[in-house]
């Protein structure tokens, strides 16, 4: 079967989405490593570094589509054991991957697990210092409500950080990357998971994502402050950062 994601609607494209997620869960992070040549640990390493969370005090963080917990393990070995961070994903067998290595990496105790959608956060208004996403709002049907709960969400001067693939705009590059795409990305996921489907579906997603201006943009228009973004490899993935003043 053909998703054709680009026709359907909003309510359905997250059915799909979860369906993808579910398949993959088991071998997610696998996937990560082999499709970006391990890239995906440098960006959220610089995410982390751009979040730099205090060691001296305590900190309340949020990540938003955390799937199997990546982030949020570097961002409490980055913090330290003043770190709490929640991991929120609409995916539950994504969340019970991050769980095991959560308890595989002893990090078990300062991390809860929620199972929840982005677009309508179960949490209380003010009440997160940080609050990261990657690769994750792309997948949001909705990003103005998204980025919206963001807001809520977050206390005064708390931090909000995107990561996200975004545009390629190195001649030579963009060429590489869209030959990459097209024909490496989905016969390998066939490879791994069995299914070249999700795959298609993911090099869809990052072309239909906003530019990052446009992006830049929706973040204000979600009200936070001193918006910035910073290309990462080119422009294959880029880090958007707002502040709640
Ligand atoms: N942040 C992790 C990482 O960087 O490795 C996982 C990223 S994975 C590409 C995207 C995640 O977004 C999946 O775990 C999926 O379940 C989650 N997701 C998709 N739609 C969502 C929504 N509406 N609310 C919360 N999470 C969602």
């Amino acid at each position: 079967t053909h998703f054709g994601f680009s026709t359907v609607p909003l309510a359905e494209k997250q059915t799909l989405v979860d369906e993808v997620f579910h398949k993959v869960a088991a071998r997610y992070d696998l996937m990560n490593d082999l499709m970006s040549g391990g890239l995906h640990r440098l960006w959220k390493e610089a995410l982390v570094t751009q979040l730099n969370p205090p060691r001296s005090r305590a900190f309340r963080h949020l990540d938003v589509a955390g799937g199997t917990g990546d982030v949020a393990f570097r961002i409490i070995e980055a913090g330290g054991p003043q770190t709490r961070v929640s991991v929120l994903d609409i995916n539950g067998s994504m969340l019970a991957v991050g769980r095991e290595r959560a308890a595989a990496r002893g990090h078990a105790a300062q991390l809860d697990f929620i199972e929840a959608n982005a677009e309508a956060l179960p949490l209380t208004e003010g009440s997160f210092d940080g609050y990261t996403i990657a690769f994750g709002i792309r997948n949001v049907p909705r990003i103005d409500r998204a980025l919206a709960e963001a807001f809520r969400v977050l206390g005064r001067g708390g931090r909000f950080l995107c990561l996200e693939f975004s545009s390629v705009d190195l001649p030579g590059l963009d060429r590489i990357y869209d030959l990459y795409s097209f024909n490496v990305i989905p016969p390998m996921g066939r490879l791994v998971t069995g299914e070249a489907e999700p795959y298609r579906y993911l090099v869809e997603s990052i072309r239909k994502f906003p530019k990052p201006e446009a992006f830049a943009a929706m973040i204000r228009e979600a009200g936070f402050a001193r918006v910035t973004h910073r290309p990462l490899s080119g422009g294959i993935a880029a880090i958007h950062s707002g502040w709640k003043l």
